[in-house]
């Protein structure tokens, strides 16, 4: 699994979400994605957002299952485990 796999289950993003940055390859092929997330570090799915900037949605209730401790948009790095941390470092 890669590290944005990894980190994007932690931070609560959901799989299609996660996919699609793989496939898009992030912000740069998803401007429209950068857009809807934001600037918090999390850029949705081609469908997820389009349902956050028709506002069917708020971007925070995409984040599902978040294991990381602080309230989303907040991602603190000296809080991610450290089994994370240790593959930024
Ligand atoms: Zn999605």
């Amino acid at each position: 699994m890669y590290l944005f796999e990894v980190l994007g289950i932690h931070l609560g993003y959901p799989r299609c979400c996660i996919a699609a940055f793989d496939a898009l390859g992030g912000a740069l092929g998803n401007p429209k994605g950068a857009e809807a997330g934001e600037h918090t570090g999390f850029i949705p799915c081609p469908t997820c957002t389009d349902k956050v900037l028709s506002k069917e949605i708020a971007l925070k209730d995409l984040i599902v299952n978040r294991e990381h401790p602080n309230v989303f948009p907040i991602m603190k790095h000296e809080d991610l485990p450290e089994d994370i941390r240790n593959i930024y470092e």
